[in-house]
């Protein structure tokens, strides 16, 4: 750290990203990318004419995409709000909306912890049950603004709208954020709720089930109110937060719904197969609605088949956390990639059972 590093951030612990080797090929599994390539759509919306606009800026009100998001989740444009992926949506709430502190889980996505921590607001951490599960009543009328993962990360597990509805019913003078990252893997998305409670925000993104990681795109469907005041913290930050080919590239996936959709059929009976190889072989697998399983074996520490796993071609996530750290978060990919995730943990263990 340099001399000059201002006071409030020199203690910041900052988010660590999954793993984006650049050493070697691995089988991909650590970060909940798609395995799939972005639509065809995509490829084409994406063309010269539009590399060809780039000495000019961006639509800083994003307004085609917007309209397009508005019909294609049936809410008006001025519900939606467009993020440089759903991590700049999150961030723009935590400072938005965070007066009264904030409230999450112990086990979710690790960036609330960070964002919290980044603009010194008071989180109140709650723990997941023992069996991983949210407990909604932990969140009842709690007078501070809520984030929910739905499904949740890195568990995969879900809470039902029915919960979901009773926690935004109970804290009507706080924002409740339902992150639906992963909500179409199987997930019941809390969207139609936000038409009739203003204190609910649903955050989304097209970096899962769109194949649009690198374009860096997430989006927050709520109130009139609540998303005018993302764009009033996101045109006091970075008017031009969206650039050019990406706003092509979101509303060319949006035209193709289809693709994204199959692909997301295919990543279900996916994660199927990969959750009965695996119990097969002795894990403990968390009942996901996700494009990932959490999983874990008696038979070796997390971090060690992490280890073996990466030392053969193959990259999980592991993360260090006492509670969690003899899970494995493995990304559901294609069928062969699944494939060679079951053969190779079942040498791994194999070899290691032969060391004793
Ligand atoms: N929410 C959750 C629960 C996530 O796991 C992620 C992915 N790391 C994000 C939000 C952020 O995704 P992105 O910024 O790529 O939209």
């Amino acid at each position: 750290m340099s001399r000059f590093m201002n006071d409030k951030y020199a203690s910041l612990e900052e988010y660590v990203p999954g793993e984006q080797p650049t050493d070697m090929k691995y089988i991909k599994l650590n970060t909940n990318e798609s395995p799939f390539p972005p639509s065809p759509a995509v490829f084409k919306a994406v063309n010269d004419a539009e590399i060809g606009k780039l000495e000019l800026y961006p639509d800083p009100e994003c307004g085609s995409l917007t309209k397009k998001l508005a019909e294609t989740y049936g809410v008006e444009p001025e519900n939606i709000f467009i993020g440089n992926g759903s991590d700049e949506v999150l961030n723009f709430a935590f400072m938005a909306f965070c007066q009264n502190g904030a409230a999450f889980a112990d086990i979710t996505y690790g960036f609330y912890e960070v964002f919290a921590d980044l603009h010194g607001i008071d989180a109140k951490v709650i723990p997941l049950k023992e069996d991983f599960s949210i407990c909604p009543q932990d969140y009842m009328g709690i007078g501070r603004a809520v984030f929910i993962a739905n499904p949740n990360a890195p568990t995969g597990m879900q809470l039902s709208l029915e919960d979901i509805e009773a926690i935004v019913k109970s804290n009507p003078d706080n924002v409740v954020v339902v992150d639906e990252a992963y909500v179409d893997f199987g997930g019941n998305s809390a969207v139609e709720l936000t038409k009739k409670y203003d204190n609910l925000l649903v955050v989304m993104t097209y970096s899962k089930s769109r194949s649009l990681a690198g374009g860096r795109l997430g989006f927050s469907i709520g109130s009139k109110e609540i998303t005018t005041d993302l764009r009033k913290i996101k045109y006091s930050t970075n008017p031009y937060n969206i650039n050019r080919l990406t706003l092509v590239a979101g509303e060319a996936s949006l035209n193709d719904d289809k693709y994204y959709k199959d692909n997301c059929q295919k990543i279900i009976r996916n994660r199927e197969y990969t959750v009965k190889k695996l119990e097969a072989l002795g894990f403990e697998v968390l009942p996901s609605k996700a494009n990932f399983i959490f999983a874990r074996t008696d038979r070796m520490s997390g971090d060690m088949l992490y280890k073996k796993l990466k030392e053969n071609g193959i990259l999980v996530r592991h993360f260090t956390k006492e509670r969690i750290n003899d899970y494995l978060r493995i990304t559901i990919g294609t069928e062969e990639q699944m494939q060679a995730l079951v053969a190779m943990i079942k040498k791994i263990l194999e070899g290691e059972a032969e060391a004793r």
